[in-house]
């Protein structure tokens, strides 16, 4: 047994991971806000979240994976002030609300299964669980943690002495770097609204019914009332990017152990994120690349995946199309070098147990450390060269590997090239050269066709051709 070691944020440690029932995880993770496509960015962090949870799989532990999708409440800043995004969204296209919602959630999930990522066990929208939010609501009022101003709850973070223990922040501390505040009912600056039924966007399209009048919830209150819904009062992981740790995160715990009085998440991690030559890439700020985007400029969204594993989640992550080009040839070279494996382990049988099981331990060493998945990766580049193993126990243990990785390689087949008229002539010639054991011509004849983009493989059946 390699025990499961993670980050958590709560105590800055890497520490054991202890479930709560053996055996099992249940995992919450921030969905997205759908009021416009994902960015590369927010995909970085939903594909951490994949690899951690294949990396329990792997494991053979259940996991319950939880995802809110967040159809309502959420401004452009994430602490009440801002547009309200899906309004932004209404207005920019000229649609509903609705159908603005509708379309993003499914062009979200278009871009996950590009990706190879895992659906979550339980996906839940916002807006089908607002019974629960005002439930929670109605907890925190009788435990006398909310104010009432002006048509709006407020959340009264001088009453949860705990508030702030995940980014490490105090109250005197948030009250010294306070910013003006625009909502002057707040009594501080740092409160927040869990009910609206008065706020600046009287054109809001989405609105219930609830003690405190027809209105609609604040952001944070979702993933609280959704997660505790669905994975109970306390629960293994709680994950997000790391912009969450200060407001949402510290929100959503103030508003879970402020209705329930106990811990609510046991560990919880943060993806760093995805940033541009240019600095922070994000949504509201209008500059934003896509999976469309990446296809566009000829590559495919797996190519993006490998790229993202090569960087440990807690590194920030530099995009340019310098490094996806590095990462769609090492990518395309990978597959072949599966494929050849592939093609030659037919007829092998698996010889050397102990040899394979040699291998499973370093995987399994990398990825409980933490998720090193970019120490992990750099087996499946060793595994081909290895002297014991023969091609089918190597074959074996990549697709075995690819089940953390998710880099569809049971799914590599040769691909139809067009390869040009000048090479097919070369490719020609030095099957010749080797046919009269002319070596040296043979070499110089690789070496030209590597010159023009292409490698000859040789096989028994004769010369393959791919690009390079
Ligand atoms: P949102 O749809 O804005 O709520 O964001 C969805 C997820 O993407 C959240 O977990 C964010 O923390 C994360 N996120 C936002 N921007 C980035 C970025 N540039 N790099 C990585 N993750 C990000
Ligand atoms: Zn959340």
């Amino acid at each position: 047994m390699v025990p499961i070691r993670l980050h958590n944020t709560l105590t800055r440690k890497k520490e054991d991971f202890i479930p709560i029932k053996e055996g099992h995880v249940g995992l919450y993770t921030c969905g997205p806000t759908v009021y416009w496509f994902a960015h590369i960015g927010n995909l970085r962090t939903y594909i951490f979240e994949d690899l951690l949870k294949r990396m329990f799989l792997y494991n053979n532990y259940q996991v319950k994976h939880v995802m809110n999708i967040t159809d309502v409440g959420h401004l452009t800043s994430d602490a009440d002030e801002g547009e309200d995004k899906m309004l932004l969204g209404a207005k920019r296209e000229g649609k509903t609300v609705w159908d603005i919602a509708k379309f993003y959630e499914q062009a979200f999930f278009n871009d996950t299964k590009k990706l190879n990522i895992l659906d979550p066990d339980i996906t839940c929208r916002a807006t089908e669980h607002i019974k629960e939010m005002v439930h929670l609501i109605e907890k925190l009022e009788k435990n006398k943690i909310t104010y009432s101003v002006d048509g709006n709850i407020y959340y009264d973070i001088s009453k949860f002495k705990a508030y702030g223990k995940l980014a490490n922040i105090n109250l005197e501390d948030l009250k010294a770097g306070a910013r003006i505040e625009v909502d002057k009912n707040k009594h501080n600056p740092h409160d927040f609204v869990l009910w609206f039924t008065k706020s600046k966007f009287q054109d809001q399209e989405m609105k219930w019914p609830s003690p405190w009048g027809v209105g609609y919830p604040g952001w944070h209150i979702e993933c609280s009332a959704m997660s505790m819904k669905y994975l109970g009062e306390n629960f293994d992981i709680h994950c997000g990017g790391i912009d969450h740790i200060s407001v949402h995160h510290t929100n959503e715990i103030a508003q879970s152990e402020g209705a329930t009085g106990h811990k609510w998440v046991n560990y919880w991690l943060h993806g760093e994120f995805l940033v541009m030559d240019k600095g922070k890439m994000s949504k509201s700020s209008g500059e934003i690349l896509t999976v469309e985007t990446l296809e566009k400029h000829g590559y495919n969204a797996m190519d993006y995946r490998y790229l993202c594993l090569n960087t440990h989640y807690k590194t920030p992550l530099t995009f340019s199309y310098d490094s996806l080009d590095a990462a769609k040839t090492a990518f395309q070279s990978l597959k072949s070098k599966v494929l050849e494996l592939k093609n030659s382990s037919g007829h092998l049988k698996i010889e050397h147990k102990i040899d394979m099981d040699k291998y499973r331990r370093e995987f399994l060493e990398a990825i409980n450390d933490d998720l090193n998945i970019p120490k992990a990766l750099g087996l499946l580049w060793t595994l081909p060269k290895d002297k014991e193993l023969n091609n089918k126990e190597k074959y074996d243990l990549i697709l075995e590997f690819d089940k953390v990785f998710g880099l569809e390689l049971t799914h590599v087949k040769e691909e139809k090239i067009e390869v040009p008229y000048e090479i097919l002539e070369l490719v020609k010639e030095r099957e010749h050269a080797r046919k009269t054991k002319d070596w040296k011509k043979s070499d110089e004849l690789r070496d030209l066709i590597a010159g023009k983009g292409y490698a000859v493989d040789d096989a028994a059946q004769g010369s393959k051709v791919r690009k390079l």
